[in-house]
């Protein structure tokens, strides 16, 4: 009797330490195949470059929201169907834009009133009036890329059962290209209290490793807050890393929504210094913003890793306690 109650003991450790295991070898939740499928949605020749104002670019919402929700997103507008509408006039011309936006609820009852934002933009530039055989401007890695990477964490996260500590705030933007009119607009008209977004991070061009190297990527705004540090002390764990030599991250610091949630935009009567970082795997390539940004030539093995370890770093940093604040004095923390 007992050395049967023995045998099952050893049976159900065995079976435990192998789920633990399982656990741990558990990669990639989303894996290459469906990132890949993603991209060529977002990019393909029918989506006619997703411009603003044009019905491809609502397409691409439409099926975001769809993508939110099966992952199981809330929105964040209660009853939205995650689409945050706006509007913007350009020479007369008013052009229905629309933001789409979830959120995963933190579970730190220290915590979950304050929120991690991650933002792509999936909005393009559409198709060029010159007489090229190529004509369609796909933005496949700016930044179909940059949205299914925002998209995957999204998916890893509740697939996994991750429980962040933080609330995850999801934002896919558009009007980008016309001026980053969609995170203009957030900001300006934010769901929640600005001084409640501890930090944004934002992805673009995260299609490409043959510039970086695989398992490797860089973030603009190293050193204007402490968020690059505050990474590296997760990145000393783990097989990834940021590079933080690039010299034009600095640059591109100004060039992409990121810069909606640091820069003060007085124009738009608001302040919103909240520190931020893009974080990408090329550093403005010769084909961004031509038609030859296509994804045949992305490494889908290491955005399916890239997806995954992002997923990993945003939970830490969900329940980390760290304050992540500016350390370049030109950037003031709105609280
Ligand atoms: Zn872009």
């Amino acid at each position: 009797m007992r050395k049967s109650i023995l045998i099952i003991l050893v049976i159900v450790f065995v079976f435990l330490l192998s789920g633990i295991t399982c656990n741990f070898e558990k990669k990639n939740v989303v894996n290459a195949e469906e990132i890949k499928r993603w991209i060529d949605y977002l990019a393909s020749d029918a989506m006619r470059g997703r411009a603003n104002g044009s019905p491809e670019m609502v397409k691409a919402s439409v099926w975001l929201s769809e993508k939110f929700k099966e992952a199981g997103l809330k929105p964040l507008l209660p009853g939205s169907e995650y689409v945050q509408n706006y509007t913007f006039t350009s020479r007369q011309r008013t052009i229905d834009e629309r933001n789409v936006i979830g959120v995963i609820e933190g579970t730190d009852p220290m915590l979950k009133n304050r929120y991690i934002i991650i933002t792509a933009h999936f909005d393009h530039i559409g198709i060029s009036k010159g007489n090229s055989a190529d004509s369609i401007y796909n933005g496949a890695d700016d930044n179909a890329s940059g949205t299914s990477t925002l998209l995957g964490i999204a998916k890893t996260i509740k697939k996994s059962g991750l429980k962040p500590g933080r609330s995850l705030i999801f934002a896919a933007f558009s009007g980008e290209e016309i001026g980053m009119r969609g995170s203009r607009y957030f900001v300006a008209n934010a769901p929640v209290l600005l001084e409640n977004i501890d930090f944004d991070i934002n992805f673009e061009m995260t299609g490409h490793s043959e510039y970086l190297g695989r398992n490797n990527y860089y973030m603009t705004g190293c050193k204007v807050s402490n968020l690059d540090n505050l990474i590296g002390e997760y990145n000393k764990k783990s097989n990834w890393k940021l590079i933080d030599t690039i010299a034009v991250a600095n640059r591109l610091f100004y060039s992409s929504d990121n810069i909606a949630f640091s820069r003060i935009f007085t124009n738009d009567g608001i302040s919103s210094g909240i520190p931020s970082g893009t974080f990408a795997t090329t550093a403005m390539a010769e084909y961004i913003h031509s038609p030859r940004d296509e994804g045949s030539l992305f490494d889908y093995d290491n955005m399916a890793g890239l997806v995954q370890y992002f997923s990993n770093l945003i939970i830490w940093l969900s329940e980390n306690k760290s304050e992540v604040k500016f350390t370049d004095p030109a950037f003031t923390r709105i609280n």
